[in-house]
């Protein structure tokens, strides 16, 4: 089994929720697993030890992004530092607000998170209409840094996500996709 399919394996779809008619793809079961844990985080950082692909800094999102960025950014030896829903971050921060399918959210990070000039790789569990990593990607360049790569290990192609980040000059790099 190449690692996509071993990897896809242990997602759980929750049928109906946060909402009816939700598939929920629950990540929960990758991590639970050590040898499972093991390759997912491997992969991110084959990828990104590379010498060129070496970012300075890894930014996550809220929460899950933390979870995996953290270890990333910890066996790439550089720093992590989180983008955090609003409300929760002590310093000074610079925010962005964007759409969601009812409502909206607002995101943060702390403005000496990262410098002008640094190259960031962006992560979260999961792309599905990109609102988030968008959101995440306007942050990190309001402080100056360029996003070299987002990172997520779904993608749903369907909520179109993946084409308007890439759209917006954002390369991506995801382990598992849902149609
Ligand atoms: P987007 O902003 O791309 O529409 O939604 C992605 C964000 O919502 C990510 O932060 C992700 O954690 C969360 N999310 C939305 N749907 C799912 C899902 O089915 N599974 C998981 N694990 N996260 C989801």
């Amino acid at each position: 089994m190449d690692t996509s399919a071993y990897l896809k394996a242990h997602i759980r779809t929750v049928p109906d929720w946060p909402a009816p008619g939700v598939q929920f793809r629950d990540i929960t079961p990758l991590l639970q697993d050590p040898k499972v844990f093991r390759v997912l985080i491997d992969t991110f950082v084959h990828r990104y030890m590379d010498r060129d692909m070496r970012p300075d800094v890894v930014a996550g999102l809220d929460a899950r992004g933390f979870i995996i960025g953290s270890v990333v950014a910890y066996e790439l030896g550089v720093g992590f530092v989180p983008i955090r829903k609003k409300g929760k971050l002590p310093f000074t921060t610079v925010e962005e607000t964007y759409e969601l399918e009812y409502g909206s959210a607002t995101v943060e990070l702390h403005t000496d998170a990262v410098r002008p000039g640094d190259r960031v790789l962006l992560i979260d569990d999961l792309i599905a209409t990109g609102g988030t990593m968008m959101a995440g990607k306007k942050l990190l360049e309001k402080l100056g840094a360029t996003v070299r790569e987002g990172a997520a290990i779904v993608a749903l192609p369907e909520l179109g996500g993946v084409q308007r980040l890439q759209q917006a000059g954002l390369p991506l790099f995801t382990l598992v996709s849902f149609e």
